[in-house]
């Protein structure tokens, strides 16, 4: 099972470098490999090259299983989705250009509300362009273990949205499925494009 759903995420994080939201060697992806382990992209790989042996498998606390390679610094962050949502099954992480300007946009700014929009509903539990999705903001921290441990705390007012920002670097997103996942990525950039565009003819 967990085999197939790596061979899914390689097509996903192909079809991700493909859109340019991994620019650079930018962004990771993992699923969970076992209740309590997961599988993430090595760091410093182009992601429309990797294959099955490009992912390290650790624990949820970021330590490698069985491996002498170090995964990315933001294993932390990905494990800490997979405590908090026990249901999450894949977790995206991309760095694009809107995700990374509107998070700068007001360095005050706690979360970016999302209304009027039909894509909406493309996130899991949203059935009405009429209602309002909330995506929080974090600032960013190279201190990976201390930025999940914010994550963690504002789990409550934030898990709606399956995603969440982090200032000036990109987005995560998840579900309960790879399939899941992308489409919630894929509507939330989409989503987040319309909202620098819209942005820009306001103060055209
Ligand atoms: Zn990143």
């Amino acid at each position: 099972m967990a085999r197939e759903q790596l061979q899914a995420l390689l097509k996903v994080c192909e079809f991700i470098a493909n859109m340019r939201l991994s620019s650079a060697t930018g962004g990771n992806f993992s699923i969970r490999w076992q209740e309590q382990a997961l599988a993430i992209s090595a760091s410093g790989k182009d992601k429309s090259e990797l294959t099955v042996d490009d992912f390290v498998v650790c624990d949820l606390n970021a330590k490698p299983i069985k491996d002498e390679r170090r995964p990315s610094a933001e294993t932390a962050l990905h494990g800490m989705i997979y405590q908090m949502d026990p249901k999450a099954q894949c977790v995206l992480h991309t760095h694009s250009v809107p995700v990374t300007a509107l998070s700068l946009y007001n360095k005050e700014a706690q979360k970016w509300s999302l209304t009027g929009y039909e894509m909406q509903k493309v996130i899991s539990g949203f059935t009405s362009h009429e209602q309002t999705l909330e995506v929080f903001i974090f600032d960013n921290d190279q201190d990976i273990p201390r930025l999940a441990q914010a994550v963690k705390e504002m789990w409550p007012q934030m898990h709606r949205a399956y995603a969440f920002m982090v200032r000036g670097h990109g987005l995560y997103t998840w579900g309960t499925s790879v399939e899941e996942a992308k489409r919630h990525m894929e509507g939330l950039e989409f989503l987040f494009s319309c909202e620098l565009t819209r942005l820009q003819l306001s103060r055209a």
